[in-house]
């Protein structure tokens, strides 16, 4: 049996390098307004991204580098701001979703600002397609993944015990690391920019993208009730 499966949104169901391409984009096309590059800039935040999205300061370091001297706060007001009108799931992603949840429940259990979260979702024309939505965030920032508390939250909204669910997600300590400290298993897919690092813990398996990890829950499913 499967209770629910569960999956990380950012690197997982999509790629973040499109976001942040975009987002970067609106940070520039502003600054271009106060005098900057705006084309340098975002050649300089692009490269600055490129060696680890997550560090913060990223503008900062971009107009630092182009010796630029103008007010950071409004630019950053940019960045969390910026709403995508579209996004592109990974290929195969909502039919797989699609196939998995006529089986068992599908829940989203992901890190960051919930409104801009949620908004990737909509952009992404995923909003419907979980059963339960799980913003770590709303929860308090130091619940964030891989804090046990959102993996708990997700499986008591779908009514799962965690040993007969799974998760998938691309990063090693938040998304595997954490749920198999809740007793679930994980399958680490090996999409997004942490998709070379190194494990935190042996993941329960890896697969290619989370549409191929989808689509090996729905195979193992079937089997498991066909005996
Ligand atoms: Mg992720």
């Amino acid at each position: 049996m499967i209770d629910a499966v569960l999956l990380d949104l950012d690197d997982t169901c999509f790629d973040q390098r499109e976001f942040l391409a975009g987002a970067f984009g609106a940070v520039a096309r502003r600054a271009g307004e106060l005098g900057v590059d705006s084309d340098r800039l975002r050649d300089a935040l692009e490269t600055i991204a490129a060696a680890g999205s997550d560090r913060g300061r990223i503008i900062d370091q971009a107009l630092e580098t182009l010796g630029a001297r103008v007010p950071v706060g409004p630019l950053v007001e940019v960045f969390r701001s910026y709403r995508p009108a579209r996004l592109s799931p990974y290929p195969g992603v909502r039919e797989s979703l699609g196939q998995m949840r006529r089986l068992a429940p599908v829940g989203l259990v992901t890190n960051g600002e919930p409104a801009g979260q949620q908004a990737k979702l909509t952009a992404l024309g995923l909003g419907d397609a979980f059963d339960a939505v799980v913003f770590s965030d709303e929860l308090g920032r130091s619940f964030r993944k891989p804090h046990p508390a959102p993996f708990r939250q997700a499986l008591e909204l779908l009514g799962a015990d965690p040993g007969r669910s799974f998760f998938i997600g691309d990063h090693p300590d938040r998304d595997i690391a954490g749920a198999q400290h809740v007793g679930m298993r994980a399958i680490r897919v090996q999409t997004g920019e942490y998709a070379s690092r190194p494990d935190v813990v042996a993941p329960w398996r890896t697969a290619p993208d989370a549409a191929s990890a989808l689509r090996a829950l729905v195979v193992a499913y079937s089997r498991l009730s066909s005996i």
